[in-house]
């Protein structure tokens, strides 16, 4: 999760604050009920999740009431409060003592269909959410890099695949999930094996793809742009999908 520290400093940050923040249902309750948010409602890798893995579909809105389960500061272990600084428009984490307000924002997804003679590269998942399902190589993007060189480096870590990043092919809004997901072309340089987060990977025709056993809907939305396009570069198709129309079966 990113963090900004807000410029505030001395006594004017006592003045900022207004509105306490009434938090949801879930707001407080033990963080075990929000187990794998982020990575149930559609986050292909886990390593980097905020909120670990396991749990359910989270109901419509938990989303947003993950915002307002900061118990502590993390500059300096005071108390959290949920208030609107002023000038602001909705409810942050508030630092009771030393007033930082602990922004948080969407994480970025970078993935990769990538093919090799006319097939698709699919790894099949080791790790929760989604054990034993099929996705496309895709992952928590890092600091210091771009979104390419991350779409490259997941599919490398978890296909052994070095890979040459063609196009922007997807776009999707994750929003109940706070994540955005971006998918690129690539076309395999190389070999490919097993990652560390892959039970299985292989190369599919199109006809051949697991489209039942998929992961994620951001991944299948992007396989399915990619075949409509036949690997072309069609400018990037965008998609929001929200978490009451996902349909995962485990
Ligand atoms: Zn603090």
């Amino acid at each position: 999760m990113s963090e900004r520290v807000a410029l505030f400093c001395g006594s004017a940050r006592r003045r900022i604050y207004c509105a306490p923040f009434e938090p949801g249902p879930n707001a407080h309750k033990s963080p075990s009920h929000l187990a794998g948010v982020a990575e149930l409602v559609d986050a292909p890798d886990s390593k980097s999740g905020f909120f670990g893995s396991g749990g359910s579909i989270p109901p419509l809105g938990t989303i947003l009431d993950m915002a307002c389960t900061m118990k502590y500061c993390s500059n300096c272990g005071g108390n959290i409060s949920y208030l609107i600084p002023i000038g602001d428009n909705r409810q942050r984490a508030v630092c009771d003592d030393c007033g930082v307000v602990h922004y948080r924002n969407p994480l970025l997804v970078v993935g990769c269909v990538a093919e090799s003679d006319g097939k698709i590269l699919l790894c099949k998942r080791s790790i929760e959410p989604r054990y034993g399902y099929w996705t496309v190589p895709a992952g928590f993007m890092e600091l210091g890099e771009t979104l390419a060189a991350g779409a490259a480096r997941e599919t490398l870590e978890e296909a052994l695949a070095p890979i040459a990043i063609g196009h922007q092919l997807a776009s999707v809004d994750m929003v109940d999930a706070g994540q955005v997901h971006i998918f690129f072309t690539g076309t395999l340089t190389g070999g490919y094996g097993v990652g560390e987060e892959s039970l299985d990977t292989r190369l599919f025709s199109e006809d051949e793809i697991p489209w039942d056993e998929l992961a994620f809907p951001s991944g299948r939305f992007a396989l399915q742009k990619y075949f409509e396009d036949h690997g072309q570069d069609n400018g990037v198709h965008f998609q929001e999908i929200r978490s009451k129309r996902l349909k995962l079966k485990n």
